[in-house]
């Protein structure tokens, strides 16, 4: 089973708290990439400047992912810069010089085409349904999106959803794009539109699943330090997605379980800034966490 991803490739620069962090490596595309490679082989699109050095491609060498479709040209790569204040849950974006992603065209290599799961992050929608047109018949969509597509292109957005299995977003998003403010009204919403999976994300608040079969809920990871929420996101979404290419299925159980998984990738990439702690993570660790996860939100029945 292979995943194929396109997204962002960055430097960031964060502010939290509890410290600086000056041109680390992000973007969606890197944080999804390294948690989906610990479950299954990854396709990897994006691009990156001339600055974009051996120390950064490191990051993702010796991992299973295939970088033929990182695509370099001349420029510097995406740089974003962040703050969060101790409410970790909310972030001012301080800087965004997209540079060489502003003229991004995703060209997949012909060896990525049959990649049966595909995550689109959070690029701009016609992008990402011109990727699944250069795509041949995958399994399973996941999609990503933002308040920026949602205000500015709700119409190409829309097409994009037609053609997505699940929507992986936050709450906030959730009730931008449905119009409703209650998240249950907002799911059955947007699962009209196409997407018969919804994943809302709500931070250190966890998550909450929409499928035919109903609902699912999983809380964060209580975490006695949380150094940098960046990246959580689509950390979560590698180990979701990741976790459902190694499983081979798609069925209610293994989407519960995929949620756990995701829930505990993003629980490790938090505990230091960028992508620090994913790059020095093992699968063993990631199963133990599984295991603890469990063990947090089970209970007898009366
Ligand atoms: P997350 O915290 O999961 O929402 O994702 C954080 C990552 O998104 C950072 O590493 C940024 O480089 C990247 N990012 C920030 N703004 C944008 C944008 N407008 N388009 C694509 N990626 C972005």
């Amino acid at each position: 089973m292979s995943i194929l991803v396109v997204g962002s490739v960055a430097f960031d620069t964060i502010e939290t708290p509890f410290g600086r962090a000056e041109r680390v490596l992000g973007g969606a595309a890197s944080y999804f990439s390294v948690a989906a490679s610990f479950f299954t082989h990854v396709n990897f699109v994006g691009v990156v400047g001339r600055d974009f050095g051996e120390q950064a491609m490191n990051a993702f060498r010796g991992r299973d992912i295939d970088l033929a479709g990182l695509e370099r040209t001349d420029g510097e790569t995406f740089h974003w810069k962040g703050r969060y204040s101790y409410n970790l849950n909310e972030r001012t974006t301080v800087c965004t010089a997209l540079n060489v992603f502003e003229s991004f065209k995703p060209r997949l290599p012909a060896s990525y085409r049959a990649s049966e799961y595909v995550f689109l992050g959070n690029i701009d929608p016609v992008l990402q349904l011109d990727v699944l047109g250069q795509t041949e018949r995958p399994r399973f969509v996941a999609c990503d999106t933002m308040n920026f597509w949602i205000a500015g292109k709700p119409d190409e957005l829309r097409e994009t959803l037609k053609r997505v299995d699940v929507l992986l977003i936050n709450d906030g998003e959730a009730r931008e794009l449905s119009g409703e403010w209650n998240v249950v009204k907002a799911a059955r919403a947007i699962r009209a539109l196409g997407p018969k999976i919804l994943v809302v994300k709500k931070g250190e608040h966890g998550v909450l699943m929409f499928t035919e079969d109903g609902s699912f809920a999983a809380p964060a990871y209580p975490l006695e330090q949380v150094f940098d929420p960046t990246g959580a996101g689509d950390t979560f979404a590698g180990g979701f997605l990741g976790f459902l290419a190694e499983s081979r299925s798609t069925g209610d159980e293994a989407l519960r379980r995929a949620v756990i998984m995701g829930s505990t990738l993003a629980s490790f990439a938090v505990e230091a800034f960028g992508l620090e702690r994913l790059l020095a993570l093992t699968r063993r660790e990631i199963d133990e966490r599984f295991r603890l996860f469990k063990k947090l939100t089970h209970f007898e029945e009366l």
